[in-house]
């Protein structure tokens, strides 16, 4: 596969072409660790530590990363390695390591066939006290990343006064690939994002109502991005959609998921848990939770949001019925950081699972991809029914 992906002749690359990394490879152990990547063109690289777990990110410009994943598998001082696109301009590297380290050597060589650059990274294990100076002393203002800009926010086209906006939710996306199929090695974020395309498409068929996108491509989004964006649409309805995995692999079906503090089980926590890991993935730092202001308003709101949350979670569980096959007791709650907003009612629905080979195939197939986005836009019209009847 390597061979297939040599570096391309310099005078076909554009210039707003991304980089190509054609080749990786990792050695040593766990005291010291050194990563190669060959690029292209020769990559502009920043590097940055983090704390909670300690991360090392590497930041680059746009990179198609084009070496099989084994190549760059997790060993030595790193026990998880993950690249991936960000954003239009930028890709990470996140290196989670065993322990605090840092890297005694990063730098872009020439390569010795003159054909391309390669990136050396030497790991190298030190104390806490050296990598809590590191994360102290290190400045992010090489880039914008700090202020985590979230400059471009879609906004529903044409949303005329009085439509029912709807923030439709791809899981996961870009560095951050969400759960992967047992049988065709399908990615979580590929699976959702076709999901996210074809409610959105199917709901914007109804009058009075306009679905958007929070991702429209593969790039990364924080949960808190996701939540502002619906938000800073004025969404009435917030809709996460997955496709996890689980350790049971006979598990099968949908489930529906709603905000609580507490879990309803252990399998909502587990999988709630994970779901909030994905900043995590991507290398961002984890910003502590304001503290909760005793506000009675925003409580009410809170729990109002709530009831909104669990009607609507009610009303797709019927539209499903005898049509879609779901978990035993498929309405579950636990505190998935994604359907925070006080004031959009929002849900988290697992499709199916991407362990289950039955449900993987299921989850590829355009038909059912379609017959899904019927159901869930018939209980979003029988949710806004009962909402208005109400005088919502
Ligand atoms: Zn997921």
């Amino acid at each position: 596969m390597a061979a297939s992906l040599l570096p391309v002749a310099a005078s076909s690359v554009e210039a707003g072409d991304p980089l190509l990394a054609y080749g990786a490879r990792i050695v040593g152990d766990d005291a010291r660790t050194r990563i190669v990547i060959d690029f292209d063109r020769e990559p502009r690289f920043s590097v940055h530590y983090i704390a909670n777990p300690e991360r090392i990110v590497v930041d680059l410009p746009a990179t198609a990363f084009g070496f099989p994943a084994k190549d760059l598998a997790a060993r030595g001082l790193f026990k998880d390695i993950r690249y991936g696109k960000m954003d239009e301009e930028s890709a990470r590297i996140v290196l989670t390591t065993a322990g605090p380290v840092k890297l005694a050597l990063a730098k872009v060589q020439a390569d010795e066939a003159g054909k391309g650059h390669r990136l050396v990274l030497d790991a190298e294990m030190i104390d806490k006290r050296a990598f809590a100076e590191l994360v102290k002393t290190q400045s992010w203002s090489d880039r914008g990343d700090a202020a985590q800009t979230t400059s471009a926010i879609p906004a529903p086209e044409k949303a005329a006064p009085g439509d029912f906006v709807i923030a439709v939710d791809a899981g996961h996306g870009g560095i951050d690939t969400g759960a992967i199929g047992v049988d065709t090695k399908t990615e979580e974020k590929q699976v959702t994002l076709a999901f996210a395309k074809a409610l959105t498409e199917r709901l914007n068929k109804e009058p009075g109502i306009k679905a958007f996108l929070t991702r429209e491509d593969d790039e990364f989004l924080s949960l808190s991005q996701r939540v502002l964006i619906a938000r800073q649409n004025h969404a009435g309805l917030f809709i996460s959609l997955h496709a996890d995995t689980l350790k049971q692999k006979d598990i099968r079906g949908a489930t529906v998921y709603t905000i609580s503090d507490k879990a309803s089980d252990k399998l909502a926590a587990d999988l709630a848990e994970r779901e909030n890991l994905s900043d995590q993935i991507a290398g961002k730092e984890t910003v502590a939770e304001p503290p909760e202001v005793a506000d009675i308003l925003l409580d009410l709101t809170r729990r109002e949001t709530q009831a909104f949350s669990i009607s609507l979670a009610e009303s797709v569980l019927n539209s499903f019925k005898d049509q879609v096959g779901t978990i035993n007791n498929p309405h579950r709650h636990a505190g998935f950081r994604v359907l925070q907003a006080p004031d959009v009612p929002s849900i988290l629905l697992e499709i199916g699972f991407l362990s289950n080979a039955e449900d993987e195939k299921l989850l590829l197939d355009e038909a059912w991809r379609g017959k899904i986005a019927g159901l869930l836009t018939d209980a979003v019209k029988r949710y806004r029914a009962a909402v208005m009847a109400n005088g919502g």
